[in-house]
């Protein structure tokens, strides 16, 4: 089977996703640009159901059309025939999980999603270097002098070799880093950025080689096959700054790699969603809207949804910024209760990983988050509560 086109065939194209559950889309233009062919995986929920008050057609029938295929290499072939001549895709999606795929085209192999590492990189000062490193389809450091970096086995030789050689003072502990993660902690299949001081953002690419030392340069003779995705001068925002270092992972910072990974479009912003079923035209603009009702019915989601005519951002929110915005505002006490309900019968243990609790532990953090929860539990429990076995804190 080859991949099949979906353009102005709605009902075809979930019929497909209802049939083909393991299956892949791409989320593409009706130009089939190149520049914009996003990966999902079959069951997301982005390409798969209306966001609410979105009217139908968004998926085929307006801006959008989508390419569906059984397996992964179907779209890859595909997207070699009407996108990039690798077959690469310019995006993937952090819902469902397929920013790992852009890459398998590029490097014939597959991981999954929480095996990436996610690298800050500056090519040279000012990033002098960015030029040559884009069109040779490579990352490269400094620290020429210190020859093939293989040669050192552990951190603390580069370490001496930096001290040596260069004859710093004191503990290089940046530069070392950058050179031994540089050669050794950088995998194939990890994910790039290239960087300009501290708020340029220049571009987002996969690294498809191992280490060497390329000789043959001038400088920069550190050396890594990458292959750049997308290329930009995007500003990062002030909270979201990587530090002024050669090289940092930044993998444990979640919200920085999204907005990086965001800001480089690498992932799937799903505009097709973005022509709302009661779009206000101009033809009809109330000056003034009145929502009545009593609480809990709605007017705020209603709101949330009218905000989205007028302005840029798009509808889609991850899972987490979600959660935490549904507990971010409640007490913990709150957020307890909602997580027994939801579990039912349960163990503070289970309470702990429930999705509220944690979201709201990244909101408000809790040394000691099961004793919160069992003060959570106890506070308002009965006070001949047999399960629970304690006396109530007056
Ligand atoms: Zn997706």
């Amino acid at each position: 089977m080859s991949a099949i086109e979906f353009i102005n065939d709605e009902s075809g194209y979930f019929d497909w996703l209802n049939n083909n559950q393991e299956g892949f889309v791409i989320n593409t233009p009706r130009t089939k640009s190149p520049s914009y062919m996003m990966v999902h995986r079959g069951t997301c929920r982005h390409i798969k159901g209306y966001a609410t008050n979105y009217r139908e057609g968004a998926f085929t029938e307006r801006d959008y059309i989508k390419i569906c295929a059984n397996t992964l290499d179907e779209l890859i072939k595909w997207a070699k025939e009407n996108g990039r001549p690798d077959g690469s895709f310019s995006g993937g999606c952090k819902s469902c999980g397929t920013l790992s795929l852009i890459a398998k085209a590029v490097t014939g192999t597959q991981i999954n999603n929480n095996e990436i590492n996610y690298w800050v990189f500056s090519p040279g000062e000012q990033a002098r270097f960015w030029d040559i490193c884009f069109s040779e389809g490579i990352a490269a450091i400094g620290w020429d002098e210190l020859g093939d970096l293989k040669q050192y086995g552990t951190i603390e030789d580069v370490r001496r070799a930096i001290k040596d050689v260069f004859g710093k003072d004191g503990n290089p502990v940046n530069d070392t880093l950058a050179c031994f993660d540089f050669a050794n902690t950088i995998k194939i299949n990890d994910i790039i950025f290239a960087k300009k001081g501290m708020a340029s953002l220049l571009g987002c690419g996969i690294v498809t080689g191992g280490y060497r030392f390329d000789e043959t340069r001038n400088e920069f003779k550190h050396v890594r096959n990458v292959k750049w995705i997308t290329r930009g001068n995007w500003e990062i925002p002030d909270d979201k700054k990587v530090a002024l270092k050669t090289l940092t992972k930044i993998t444990e910072y979640n919200e920085v790699v999204d907005t990086l990974l965001n800001l480089s479009g690498l992932i799937d912003k799903n505009e097709e969603q973005r022509t709302p079923i009661n779009r206000l035209t101009t033809s009809f603009v109330p000056q003034n809207l009145i929502l009545y009702g009593p609480p809990g019915t709605g007017k705020t989601y209603q709101l949330r949804n009218l905000q989205l005519d007028f302005t840029e951002e798009t509808a889609s929110e991850t899972c987490t910024e979600f959660l935490a915005s549904l507990v971010a505002d409640k007490p913990w006490w709150m957020v307890v209760a909602a997580a027994v309900l939801d579990l039912k019968r349960v163990k503070v243990s289970d309470v702990v990983m429930h999705e509220l609790v944690q979201a709201k532990q990244q909101v408000t953090p809790k040394k000691n988050l099961g004793a919160t929860i069992w003060i959570c539990l106890a506070a308002h429990s009965v006070n001949d509560d047999q399960t629970l076995n304690v006396k109530r804190p007056d």
